[in-house]
């Protein structure tokens, strides 16, 4: 199976690059695929950061800057040999990053691109007025790159060096992506909360895209440093920083492979315009820029998300992978002793602007009982659920769970006490995988960090947070549907898709926000039949159900919320015969 037919594509297009040097090809086609290579492995970052985790760049060229010059500097002042420089451009390139990075993931909407824009142009300008830089006129004399004693002079020689770093970035890449980390990565764009809410660290997702774009940023300008072997400004500016995210953007910018190719399409475009169009209109006006602009509006109007997935329709996929469903490969929370007192939500009040959401209420969940909260639509149980779970703050009273305060702190740490959630509104990643989905929810399980996901030697780790994810996907019912896109589920298997990913939490407490609204009845019956199950053994569970027959069943204790208010909670068949809870809630079913 390693070598299936998806593999065949890839082998061809390696042997293309490996043998074009070796064709009678016309030597400025060599400068222009090694020009390809190092806009490439920009634009390879861009994907990470842009086209995945949705953060606009046009300031990348400046981490260009930041590694050719580094490599600059030391290799003619200081005699660093290239190799031995180029850890401490990528160094550099990261160092400058983590601040510029911690500022600008902040921002959001328009202040993000503005952002980097802002700094772009400004590191630009400084290195056109740093004197140890040379000013404009910049640094020469940089050695060439050498291996094994012979110089790296030639277009052809270099080339096979560019391309060696353009491909195992890609796939680094692509490892990064295919992983625990990545999975988080992938949240950022539209699945932030819920991945927070499993314990996903979003702000430190977010500089490690951006750290990454900037490094592989750097390793581009070494790379071009001692293929000029004379570094200025110029290649480093805001016009360069707009020509990455167009190839970002023109290749399919949520596509690694798709950058190589936008970084091609560009600039062979580029090329061609810039020699006919002259001889065309009969003008050495620079008007290839014009049409250049039009053409690369044309492409984005034919394919909104770029090229790649055009081409990538005539490749063949990328089978599933197997996963075995043992679930088996994880550690196990200890359960909190049964009969004890888990959950204390003790004054709880949310006030909106002026509406009281979350009235000062108070209730207890028991080690191993199912817990049914209630009330009208707006009643403020979702709020209730947003307040124990961190994502909203307390106006006043606290939650301790397991003798421990939770007030005060994130949906992060709350879940890392075992405490996992599915959402009224169903959060979830829908172009990922119904696995991966599922998956995310076991993200604390593992540790794999940057380096060895990107190395890809978190195989064991990973195959077992997958074996979990498939474990829980076929005890809720949705084994058949692992590797379909989560968005192709109808909504109820949505629902049960959320209650699978918060099972791969391992989690103690269990909160579910009207998990059967939209189920049939025999799946109501199965979820039923899971959470007793559940409840066997061990786990404890806060519900928010309309439907009351599969309450009254269910539960062990009941709250009911009106207006935000505690109206009655006891037994669920006392509670039922409560004056205000007919009146409230009952009544107005009827
Ligand atoms: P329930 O889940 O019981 O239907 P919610 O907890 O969702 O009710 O909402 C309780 C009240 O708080 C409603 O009036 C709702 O409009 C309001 N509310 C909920 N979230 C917000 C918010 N983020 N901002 C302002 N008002 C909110
Ligand atoms: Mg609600």
């Amino acid at each position: 199976m390693a070598f299936g037919k998806h593999i065949v594509p890839g082998a061809i297009a390696l042997l293309v690059i490996a043998a074009l040097p070796l064709l009678p090809v016309p030597p400025f086609w060599i400068t222009l695929a090694n020009n390809i290579g190092l806009a490439a492995l920009v634009a390879i970052g861009l994907v990470l950061l842009t086209g995945v985790g949705g953060m606009t760049s046009f300031g990348q060229a400046a981490f260009c800057g930041f590694g050719a010059y580094t490599s600059a500097v030391l290799t003619t002042a200081y005699g660093f040999s290239p190799w031995l420089s180029l850890p401490i451009a990528l160094v550099v390139g990261a160092v400058v990053a983590v601040p510029l990075g911690l500022m600008t993931v902040r921002l959001s909407g328009h202040y993000l691109p503005l952002g980097t824009i802002a700094w772009g142009l400004a590191i630009n300008y400084l290195f056109g007025r740093i004197e140890m830089l040379g000013r404009y006129d910049g640094i020469s004399g940089i050695p060439p790159l050498s291996i094994g004693g012979q110089q790296l002079m030639s277009s052809d020689s270099i080339y096979y060096v560019i391309w060696g770093f353009v491909i195992a970035t890609a796939i680094g890449a692509q490892n990064l992506l295919d992983s625990r980390v990545g999975r988080g990565i992938r949240a950022l764009r539209g699945g932030a909360q819920a991945a927070e809410a499993f314990g996903v660290n979003i702000k430190r997702a977010k500089l490690i895209v951006f750290v990454f774009a900037a490094v592989v940023a750097a390793l581009s300008g070494w790379l071009f440093a001692h293929m000029q072997r004379a570094v200025n400004p110029s290649p480093f500016g805001l016009d360069m920083g707009i020509t990455y995210m167009l190839m970002a953007v023109v290749g399919g910018s949520g596509h690694v492979w798709g950058a190589i190719f936008g970084a091609g399409v560009v600039l062979i475009l580029k090329e061609i315009l810039e020699r006919t169009l002259p001889h065309l209109l009969d003008t050495t006006a620079n008007f290839e820029m014009i049409v250049f602009g039009f053409l690369l509006v044309a492409i984005l109007q034919v394919s909104r998300d770029g090229l790649w997935p055009l081409l990538a329709r005539y490749l063949p996929g990328r089978p599933p992978r197997d996963v075995s469903a043992d679930g088996a490969g994880l550690e196990r929370r200890a359960m909190p002793e049964p009969g004890s007192t888990l959950l204390k939500v003790d004054r709880v009040r949310k006030v909106f602007g002026g509406l009281v959401a979350v009235n000062d209420v108070s209730f207890e969940v028991k080690a191993g009982q199912i817990v049914g909260l209630i009330g009208p639509n707006g009643a403020g149980k979702s709020t209730t659920f947003n307040l124990i779970t961190g994502i909203l703050g307390l106006s006043g009273g606290s939650v301790t769970y397991a003798g421990e305060a939770l007030t005060g702190m994130n949906p992060r740490l709350i879940a890392q006490r075992g405490i996992a959630r599915t959402f009224q509104h169903a959060k979830i990643l829908p172009t990922m995988s119904v696995l991966e989905n599922v998956a995310l929810g076991a993200h604390l399980r593992g540790d794999a960090g940057v380096l060895r996901s990107f190395l890809r030697l978190e195989r064991k780790e990973e195959a077992a947070l997958l074996a979990e994810a498939a474990y829980q996907l076929d005890r809720v019912g949705l084994g058949a549907h692992k590797h379909r896109p989560a968005g192709d589920l109808a909504l109820g298997q949505i629902r049960i898709l959320e209650i699978a990913r918060a099972l791969c939490l391992d989690p103690a407490f269990l909160l579910l926000d009207e998990p059967a609204a939209g189920l049939r009845h025999g799946e109501k019956q199965e979820l039923a039949n899971l959470l007793k199950k559940l409840r066997s053994e061990g786990v404890s569970v806060l519900l928010v159900e309309h439907d009351m027959g599969f309450i009254m069943g269910l539960v062990d204790h009941l709250v009911v919320l009106d207006f935000g208010t505690l109206i009655a909670e006891g037994k669920p068949a006392d509670v039922r015969k409560h004056p205000a809870v007919i009146a409230a809630y009952l009544g107005s079913a009827a």
